[in-house]
């Protein structure tokens, strides 16, 4: 780890034309800036986007896609394909469009083809749903939602990785530092956990998943009358993506993805404060991909972010992926 950080250091030094140790002294400042609470490794990236180093001809997930990136390479299953539509082009001839959602563990995109080579692979049934695939030299456009769009210098090709999770829900296009947080936005971003609060556990309706109020020890939904209750978890963090710091909460599925547990294991853990803790400490410092929402919270007057899914990052793998792009394996 340690000699691949090393080499990134190496790479980023010579495209960005600053020395090694001006580099790893700005790596160590974020990682100061940060509260010491994010890794050498983590921080390197930071500085290197921060730099505008770009890493073109990238292999990246779905998560990662950012409208604008040219060249990406990525891995996925075909989780849906759409008819092959024809449309007029501007010289009057026939043109077709194909498109299929590609998912992966982090997320689902879909893709567009104008090429009719591909377009074919739809029509004679080359391509299929269920089938794992590897795109090459994609391009990520797209207003409300991201989408890949593949053309001539591009290619689809079979491939035997096991995709076993895939997730499909579709990740929204913008993707935003937290400085410029707009309230209402929704957005996706990779950051650093900072601090986070034990977890808290409230009533809940089975049914319908609001809290409900208690009273003589029994439980009244608004709508459901008298229910057995249903204990739900809430986490407040604090968030760093290396421009600012904002409070995130998290429900369920967010807790079950930070704390990577089962969501008898999240359950258990009302009763088990010591462990709680524990693993609540192991968040310090850890990266996630954040998908949510901004809101902004009129009484203590503070903008804040409301998680809909997070997916941890895997720094190693992606300095990897990064290394391959720029050439250095
Ligand atoms: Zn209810």
């Amino acid at each position: 780890m340690q000699a691949r950080y090393k080499e990134f250091v190496i790479r980023v030094a010579k495209e960005s034309g600053l020395s090694e140790e001006e580099l790893e002294k700005r790596i160590k400042q974020k990682q100061i800036s940060l509260g010491g609470l994010v890794s050498l490794e983590g921080a390197s990236l930071i500085v290197a986007s921060e730099l505008g180093i770009k890493f073109d001809a990238q292999r990246v997930k779905v998560s990662g896609l950012m409208v604008g990136m040219r060249n990406v390479d990525i891995l996925g299953k075909i989780t849906r394909i759409y008819p092959v539509k024809t449309y007029k082009q501007k010289d009057g001839k026939e043109g077709k469009i194909g498109s299929f959602i590609l998912a992966d563990d982090t997320g689902s995109v879909r893709v567009v083809l104008w090429d009719t080579m591909h377009t074919a692979l739809l029509e004679e049934k080359r391509l299929e749903e269920g089938n794992v695939i590897f795109l090459k030299k994609a391009d990520v456009r797209g207003t409300d939602m991201k989408e890949l769009h593949l053309g001539g210098k591009s290619s689809i090709e079979h491939s035997d990785e096991v995709i076993e999770n895939v997730r499909t829900s579709p990740s929204s296009a913008s993707s935003s530092k937290i400085s410029e947080f707009r309230d209402g936005e929704r957005t996706s971003l990779r950051a650093t956990i900072v601090q986070a609060f034990p977890l808290k556990f409230f009533p809940s309706c089975p049914e319908c998943k609001k809290r409900v109020t208690e009273s003589d020890g029994k439980y009244y939904c608004l709508v459901h009358k008298e229910v057995k209750e249903k204990f739900l978890p809430i986490i407040n963090l604090y968030i760093d993506d290396g421009t600012a710091s904002v409070r995130a909460i998290g429900f369920l599925d967010a807790v079950r993805k930070l704390y990577n547990l089962r969501e008898d294991e999240v359950s258990d853990l009302r009763s088990n404060a010591v462990q709680e803790e524990e693993l609540r400490e192991k968040l310090l410092g850890e990266e996630f991909m954040f998908d949510g929402r901004v809101r902004k919270n009129a009484m203590m007057d503070r903008i804040e972010f409301v998680i809909n899914s997070a997916n941890a990052v895997d720094i190693v793998a992606l300095i990897d992926e990064l290394s391959k792009a720029t050439g250095l394996e």
